[in-house]
């Protein structure tokens, strides 16, 4: 089962955390895994752990931001069998204490970003006859998240936009989800404790961990085992849906 044995995959972000996660299970499933990545060292030694163990993988350095880098890097990649809309950044601040750069900053990334791909990508699923998109969204977008005004909104953006695009590829084989994790030990995490406790490291991560009902922070191999399965044909009659893999954090 789960068997992903020749797809073509597109993994935005896939060179650290949770995509890096996704990028070594997919090809451990069969995947050509193809990882879109601004760190291109990061994609580099993701691809080199693929390919060291067995698997099929290639690392390209595309800003998903940038709609002329995404098209000219999804050209070459040619036929797309799942996309996977994972890269994403965040940032701190309220609605009134947030500028108008570090806003147009989130949205760029993590919804326009996500938009180029979608734009660059669904044109070669339809000719190929179909294919599967997956975004990562956030239980930001479900619970509001203090102090995450922009990045809440993006990831409710991804909420939208999964719909919208679940719907109005219904009828060209082409199905849209997107999860919704709550917090995942990645360097996401540790750059972000780092950057604003510097000095309180173990504390705020060990505060962070018990904030989530239950008790710890996710792993990205958790996450990459519900992409794994949304992902794969033994998922085809979901579309449409948000997965929250969140420790309990929306309902307990
Ligand atoms: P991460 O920082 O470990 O990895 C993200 C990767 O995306 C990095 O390698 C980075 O270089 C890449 N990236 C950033 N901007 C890019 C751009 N413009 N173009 C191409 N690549 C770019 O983060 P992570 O924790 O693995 O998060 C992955 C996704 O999961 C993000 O969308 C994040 O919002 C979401 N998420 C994370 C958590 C968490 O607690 N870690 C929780 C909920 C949702």
């Amino acid at each position: 089962m789960f068997k992903l044995t020749n797809k073509s995959v597109i993994i935005t972000g896939g060179g650290s955390g949770i995509g890096k996660a996704m990028a070594v299970l997919f090809a451990q499933q069969g995947a050509e895994v193809h990882i879109i990545e601004l760190n291109d060292q990061a994609a580099a030694d993701t691809v080199t752990e693929i390919t060291t163990a067995g698997g099929k993988a290639t690392g390209y350095a595309c800003d998903v931001s940038n709609q002329q880098q995404v098209v000219d890097t999804f050209a070459k990649i040619g036929k797309i069998d799942i996309l996977i809309n994972n890269a994403g950044i965040a940032h701190i601040g309220r609605a009134d204490n947030t500028s108008t750069e570090d806003f147009e900053r989130v949205f760029n990334v993590n919804v326009k970003g996500a938009y180029n791909c979608l734009y660059a990508a669904l044109p070669a699923m339809k000719a190929n006859g179909g294919g599967v998109i997956l975004n990562t969204a956030s239980i930001a977008a479900s619970v509001g998240i203090t102090d995450r005004f922009a990045y809440s909104m993006s990831k409710g953006a991804i909420h939208a936009m999964t719909l919208s695009v679940a719907r109005d590829f219904l009828h060209d084989n082409i199905r849209c989800n997107c999860i919704s994790p709550a917090r995942v030990h990645t360097p996401f995490v540790d750059g972000f404790i780092a950057k604003n406790y510097a000095g309180r490291e173990d504390e705020i991560f060990e505060k962070l961990s018990k904030s989530q009902p239950i008790g710890r922070m996710g792993k990205p191999e958790e996450v990459a085992a519900l992409a794994l399965y949304l992902c794969s044909d033994e998922a085809g009659f979901i579309t449409g849906t948000d997965y929250p893999i969140d420790g309990g954090f929306i309902t307990l």
